[in-house]
């Protein structure tokens, strides 16, 4: 697939003013009588196509307009694509002041998995001086005649020396680009909203998570964003996102609760802890409700303890490396009615285990089917009741569990 993107490229080169007889100093590349740049590339991370599309696409726009040249026009609707076809131009500094020469010429950048080739041709020239007002034309009728020593003035060394030196520093800059290895293309984004104004036990929770997904992020290459500014819940900056996390919390109010409908309706997927899925009849927001498989809270335990887990499925990618059972580390339990695994487009994952019961002192949950972790198939969301404390991390196993989910709802 070609696209065709526009690109500038403005650099400022010093006035080298001296006549030289002997030209090899300045060596041009030359393909069927044309200036013609071309090198292929390997590169040494091994990254695949699509990844070098986006490193070719993100330097052409980043590498001009850092410049002041404006940016390239990238439609990110064509990605995966293999080549990328467009215009690059150089500005060249000549002798008399307030002169210069645009040399303008068509760049392509072809990736494959592992590699790249770069090449750049159909290199024209245009003086901008006083009294002159000449259009593009080749530029290679003139370095015909100043590679056999008939220059035809003083400009024709700042330009040709322009042309290569500026050239070989795009070239290097593009190659550092796309074999950075420090710097990599996240396979998906991911944002968590959390609050620091609510229940100390969620906030500690909510930190451990943040630290927890950091480190993940690093080492799966995604990205991982937090706010606590509920305001970015909104449709233009979730448009950035794949996965949305909540720690703890939920929208309060129209607008953000619409944002959030709207980014899961479109394909948007959701990983929810704990007290970010509470909902009751003063909640009014039937949507989440229903996103929740009907599921309303009901009853918790009080204080939090750990308890044991019956894993339903084991086979699902969120819960494929736990066993059938396992004893979860200290949480705040919720129970729901209406019951969400009776909801025919509900998955449950992981049920509280009965062996439990009696679970709790000041509030005992004493009885009933507990589903714990969930997902409602209609959508790419996971709902976890974990989330109450500081110590719902000390689980290797559980933990292999919430790095599961993140890296199956960033598919
Ligand atoms: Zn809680």
């Amino acid at each position: 697939m070609l696209k065709k993107i526009t690109l500038s490229l403005l650099i400022l080169l010093p006035f080298v003013g001296l006549a030289q007889t002997d030209r090899s100093d300045i060596p041009i590349p030359m393909k069927n009588g044309i200036i013609w740049y071309e090198k292929s590339y390997k590169v040494n991370t091994g990254l695949q196509k699509k990844e070098l599309f986006n490193r070719a696409s993100a330097w052409i726009n980043n590498y001009f307009s850092n410049i002041g040249a404006g940016t390239g026009d990238i439609n990110i609707a064509a990605i995966p694509a293999d080549e990328i076809d467009g215009t690059g131009i150089f500005k060249i500094i000549t002798a008399a002041p307030g002169s210069y020469y645009w040399l303008r010429f068509a760049v392509n950048i072809t990736v494959s998995d592992g590699g790249y080739t770069f090449k750049a041709y159909h290199v024209y020239e245009k003086p901008i001086e006083k009294g002159i007002t000449n259009e593009y034309s080749k530029l290679e009728y003139r370095w015909r005649d100043f590679r056999i020593g008939k220059p035809w003035s003083a400009d024709d060394e700042p330009i040709f020396k322009g042309l290569d030196s500026n050239m070989i520093a795009a070239m290097a800059s593009l190659e550092k680009e796309m074999s950075n290895e420090a710097k990599q293309v996240p396979k998906f984004k991911v944002i968590a909203f959390y609050s620091t104004n609510v229940e100390s036990d969620h906030v500690d929770f909510a930190r451990n998570a943040m630290t927890f997904y950091t480190e993940l992020a690093a080492r799966k290459g995604f990205a991982f964003d937090t706010t606590s500014n509920w305001e970015n819940l909104n449709d233009a900056n979730l448009k950035n996102y794949k996965v949305v996390i909540w720690l703890n919390e939920f929208p309060h109010n129209e607008m953000e609760r619409h944002s959030f409908e709207k980014f899961m309706d479109n394909g948007g997927a959701w990983l929810g802890f704990h007290v970010s899925g509470y909902n009751d009849k003063g909640t009014h927001w039937p949507w989440f409700v229903n996103f929740m498989g009907g599921a309303v809270f009901y009853n918790n335990n009080w204080p939090p303890l750990p308890a044991k887990m019956i894993v339903n499925d084991n086979t699902h990618p969120v819960t494929r490396d736990l066993p059938l059972n396992y004893t979860a580390p200290i949480n705040e339990w919720y129970g729901w009615k209406p019951n969400p695994r009776d909801n025919k487009d509900i998955k449950v994952l992981i049920t509280l285990d009965p062996a439990n019961y009696p679970l709790g002192k000041k509030n005992v949950i004493k009885g009933g089917d507990i589903p714990v972790v969930w997902t409602n198939t209609k959508y790419k969301m996971v709902y976890m009741n974990m989330g109450h404390g500081d110590l719902n991390f000390e689980s290797a196993m559980q933990n292999k569990m919430f790095e599961d989910a993140v890296l199956w709802l960033g598919e």
